[in-house]
């Protein structure tokens, strides 16, 4: 599929620090490895965990600031679409503290109707339509593949890895992987699952799907919090991707899933 050398055409970033070229010894198969960096182990990488939202799929315009406003007018509110960037932070911040690891319908009820007070639907008719709003989150229709999605997934499976989604929220997995016509090895979903990331037991549900150790599997995600640092506290690499550049400074980032073989240190047309 691809030649020996990338050509400029090639959609793969191969100008990330590949620490993979490091490695101590050669590697024989249709596989490297890194056996430096202290964040990559030893180990053959044999399975990749997906974040979903901001890292496969974008959440469309019904769960932005325009959704907020016209869900608000079915129950009487008129919410300000530009106050929506500092309702959510806000919100973030309001029940950042209060957060634990359990999986909680009522919590995203609450962070959403911190979201539509903010916006200036501070009356009644708030808890509806923040109801209104989670329920959007849990429409497979309402989310789309990224671009970059599944050109990455289909170089991943040529290297024979396993692929798996670990998700917080509303959603039902089955569903929403049938819905989008996917094919994974692995789905764990916060609601049935019962914990939300960071907690260590969702990595690990999906690590047993895939019959992975934890040093045998890497995990992409938009979120620092969730995705990163929750995944390393069990040893797994973990990649963030930073779509929007927020995180410059973090070691091991990727701008767009394209980056993500050469990251992971796979060779391209091998
Ligand atoms: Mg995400």
């Amino acid at each position: 599929m691809f030649p020996p050398m990338s050509p400029p055409s090639s959609p793969w970033h191969t100008d990330l620090p590949c620490l993979a070229s490091r490695r101590a010894k050669p590697v024989s198969g249709r596989r490297r490895r890194c056996t430096e960096a202290a964040a990559y182990p030893p180990h053959v990488l044999r399975a990749v965990l997906f974040d979903v939202d901001f890292t496969l799929f974008r959440p469309g315009p019904e769960l932005g600031p325009e959704g907020y406003r016209r869900v608000g007018e079915r129950h009487g509110l008129v919410l300000d679409p530009d106050r929506y960037p500092d309702a959510r932070t806000a919100a973030i911040e309001k029940l950042q503290g209060e957060r634990r690891l359990v999986h909680d319908d009522e919590i995203w009820i609450a962070f959403t109707e911190h979201i539509v007070r903010g916006m200036g639907g501070d009356a009644d008719g708030a808890r509806e339509c923040a109801t209104d709003m989670v329920r959007e989150w849990e429409r497979h229709e309402n989310f789309a593949l990224y671009d970059d999605a599944l050109p990455v997934l289909e170089e991943l499976r040529r290297h024979d890895l396993k692929i798996g989604l670990v998700t917080n929220g509303q959603r039902d997995v089955e569903e929403f992987v049938a819905h989008h016509g996917l094919t994974v090895d692995a789905k764990v979903g916060s609601r049935t699952h019962g914990k939300i990331k960071p907690d260590p037991s969702i990595f690990v549900a999906a690590l047993q799907q895939l019959e992975a150790a934890p040093e045998e599997a890497a995990m992409v995600g938009d979120s620092y919090e969730d995705d990163i640092e929750g995944a390393r506290a069990l040893g797994m690499r973990a990649i963030l991707l930073d779509r929007d550049g927020l995180r410059p400074h973090e070691p091991d980032r990727i701008d767009t899933l394209l980056a993500l073989p050469a990251a992971l240190g796979l060779i391209p047309g091998v």
